[in-house]
């Protein structure tokens, strides 16, 4: 099968369109998902940012949380923000949170405080280049135990993770797509790829960069509360 990659996002509550607009700015195609039967034909999932409380209870309600289990373990690509990492955690700190289970890492809810103390910061992420990652960190989570199989992709200054991927599993304690910085969605399309291929099928790489190689945005400008302003700082 050949064709463009599509990427469903899990679309129940929080900043899913988001996400389905970075997706498209990288030639993908991307799909708001609410029901198990929409999971046939994807090509990678997202499980985006919002409030785990909410996501993890209408995840239960619809047989999501028992149909991505069995898609993450047979090592299907999932890709989870803030919210959506912690509902891919092993366990979080915070047990009315029912977890997917699939990632071998333990989190902490609200690890910064109330909302008031949410904040952005620049982050070195060397799987992605020199360049920092704009990290919009809006009541976050953070990562305080990992497994062996469980490489760090991005930590606080204080050493805190809040990035990681094991396997075709990656995770973010910070919004990606909130910024301008496509590079986060690109490394988790060369993780879909990379899958397909290794089920006998190639996916287009009809994106106008290596995705490897996405630029970072010329006016690195953390600009989550000005999306509609690209590129100047609010
Ligand atoms: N505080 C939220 C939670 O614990 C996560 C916040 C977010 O996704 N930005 O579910």
């Amino acid at each position: 099968m050949n064709g463009r990659k599509r990427i469903g996002v899990l679309a129940l509550q929080g900043a899913f369109m988001e996400h389905i607009a970075s997706f498209q700015k990288l030639d993908a195609e991307a799909l708001a998902i609410r029901l198990p039967r929409e999971f046939r034909g994807l090509d990678g999932l997202v499980v985006p940012g919002g409030e785990s409380t909410s996501i993890s209870q209408l995840m239960r309600s619809y047989g999501l949380i028992r149909a991505l289990r069995g898609l993450a373990r047979h090592g299907f690509p999932v890709f989870g923000t803030c919210a959506g990492m912690i509902l891919l955690a092993k366990s979080a700190s915070d047990s009315t949170v029912e977890t997917i289970g699939a990632m071998d890492i333990e989190v902490s809810r609200n690890a910064f405080g109330r909302q008031i103390d949410s904040f952005e910061t620049f982050l070195p992420v060397p799987a992605l280049g020199e360049v920092p990652f704009p990290g919009v960190l809006i009541r976050a989570p953070v990562i305080v135990g990992v497994g062996p199989e469980v490489e760090i992709l991005a930590h606080l200054p204080d050493g805190t993770p809040v990035a990681a991927r094991q396997g075709n599993l990656l995770v973010s304690a910070f919004h990606p797509e909130l910024t301008l910085d496509l590079r986060f969605h690109a490394y988790f399309l060369n993780i879909v790829s990379a899958y397909a291929e290794e089920r006998g099928y190639r996916l287009d790489n009809n994106q106008p960069w290596e995705a490897s190689g996405v630029p970072p945005p010329e006016n690195q400008a953390i600009c989550w509360r000005g999306l509609s302003n690209e590129g100047t700082q609010q």
